[in-house]
């Protein structure tokens, strides 16, 4: 009997890996989850013979178990190729004591390329082992990186479109080139007249509407979603973490066996539960330290027990952890609870009621692997200048976040077990406020511009993710009211 997949929130419905991955999101609203999380099949000390492709199929295959081995092999082909631009995919580079671990050598040079680019290859597999005909349709509302990294992942996939929504004004230049030089006859990338929340919004309606949907399928054609939260996204994020490890006792770091820490720069808690589950397959993990910026719910919650949304939401150089809801938390929260959905319901039902939950000491003992702390805006940038200062090696702001945690962490504890800092995007993609905190900030020029000169700073040559967009057409001019969302997409589609 191979793993199966459970709603957080209804112990009933169980499904397979593909179908779980199909669907996204349960019928419940709940996030599916294993019934039980796996172990390692084979020693540790295997792993540090594997690269990157063979480690994730070693990892990959502990969750997904209804994919056959060839299935599994060819999606981490399609996925794990030339699109990055090393052959090492994942690369650990030492500074400032610590193991940053280069999670942005992908096609949006954002950590969520590690997941995106083999997200489709498992739907169209998950699709046609179910026998599911229809064409999968994506629909995704961005705040900037993850649209990009979705729109980059599906391109020219045959069997599937996707549709992304930005608000336009509300992301950085280069993001927004990004996006709108996309190239593929079945991606399409639409402005919008309004903020994150309301396309975000927009798409969940489009989503929810029955009589949209009815019409969708009649055409051959179903919604799927591209979000963190979808089970396919999280089980190829803890490949990494396995990879890091046998990086380091590779190189001598560790003896195999010893435990290290991993601080990772958070948001959504979906790239720090990879961790946890990393964890729980039996990589020696010591403490995960989970790095916020002022949004700081997180920090908040792991000291006290208290989830509280309730707060002033602030714009950081961070933007991607400008978050006040990690929807990857009920994963936990569900763990902690003793895999116990009435429980879980209930909390979550009094943060969508009151905005807030606290938990029981019993399930705050389930916590105790965890450290949680924050950066503001000021240690954020001096932790850029210090890590270029004390080792030429320029960070991004997320990266510089959990770096900043990180130090924290090392001055309250003294703790020196040989941590990995999850390095989620490189300073290229947010030149602009990295070439501040270095006080080489030139507003004359523009973003692209600038990425020459923190090229010359950091001796790094500009990643060919920046070098494709300054002479890529661009594609994609549509902006359009927020109202006219359902019709934009169903224009694209043909319906
Ligand atoms: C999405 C993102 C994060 C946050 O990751 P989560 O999985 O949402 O916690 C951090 N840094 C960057 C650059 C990101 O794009």
């Amino acid at each position: 009997m191979g793993l199966e997949y459970v709603s957080t929130r209804n112990g009933k419905e169980r499904l397979c890996a593909s179908k779980a991955i199909l669907k996204g999101i349960a019928d419940d609203g709940g996030l599916f989850v294993p019934t039980e999380l796996p172990h390692f099949d084979r020693e540790l000390s295997d792993f540090t013979e594997m690269d990157y492709k063979e480690t994730a199929f070693h990892v990959m295959k502990l969750f997904l178990t209804d994919f056959s081995e060839e299935e599994l092999r060819n999606c981490i082909e399609s996925a794990y190729d030339a699109k990055f631009d090393t052959p090492l995919i994942a690369p650990l580079k030492k500074a400032s004591k610590a193991y940053f671990l280069e999670l942005f050598h992908g096609k949006t040079i954002a950590f969520k390329d590690m997941a995106l680019s083999i997200l489709p290859h498992l739907m169209k597999t998950a699709a046609k082992k179910n026998n599911v005909k229809d064409e999968i349709v994506i629909l995704t509302a961005t705040s900037g990186d993850t649209g990009k990294a979705a729109l980059a992942g599906f391109d020219s996939v045959p069997g599937t479109k996707i549709i992304v929504f930005y608000p336009k004004g509300g992301v950085s230049p280069i993001q927004e080139k990004q996006m709108v030089t996309q190239s593929g006859e079945n991606t399409k990338v639409i402005g919008i007249r309004g903020n994150f929340d309301e396309a975000q919004t927009g798409v969940k309606n489009i989503f929810n509407d029955k009589s949209f949907n009815e019409r969708l399928l009649s055409a051959g054609k179903r919604f799927s979603s591209a979000n963190s939260i979808n089970i396919g996204r999280l089980v190829p994020q803890v490949t990494y973490y396995v990879y890091a490890y046998s990086s380091l006792v590779k190189d001598g770091v560790i003896e195999c066996g010893q435990e290290i820490n991993i601080t990772v720069p958070t948001g959504n808690f979906g790239n720090i539960l990879a961790a946890y589950y990393a964890k729980q397959l039996g990589l020696p993990v010591k403490k995960l330290i989970c790095a916020s910026n002022e949004n700081k719910v997180l920090f908040d919650f792991f000291k006290t027990g208290i989830y509280d949304r309730n707060r002033e939401f602030h714009l950081t150089s961070s933007p991607s952890m400008d978050i006040l809801i990690s929807s990857n938390l009920e994963r936990l929260i569900y763990m902690i609870a003793g895999n116990d959905p009435v429980k879980l319901s209930g909390l979550m039902k009094e943060l969508s009621e009151k905005g807030s939950y606290e938990i029981t000491p019993e399930m705050k003992e389930g916590l105790l692997c965890f450290y949680g702390n924050y950066a503001n805006e000021n240690e954020t940038a001096e932790t850029i200048r210090k890590v270029y200062e004390s080792d030429s090696y320029v960070i991004d702001p997320h990266t510089a976040v959990a770096a900043a945690v990180y130090d924290k962490y090392v001055s309250e504890t003294g703790d020196t077990t040989a941590t990995v800092i999850a390095s989620t995007a490189s300073p290229f993609k947010f030149t602009r406020n990295v070439m501040k905190a270095l006080s080489e900030d030139d507003p004359k020029k523009t973003d692209i511009e600038l990425t020459e000169d923190l090229s010359k700073i950091s001796k790094v040559k500009i990643p060919p993710a920046i070098e494709e967009i300054k002479s890529a057409p661009v594609r994609h001019t549509d902006v359009i009211e927020i109202k006219e969302m359902e019709a934009a997409v169903a224009g694209f589609l043909g319906l």
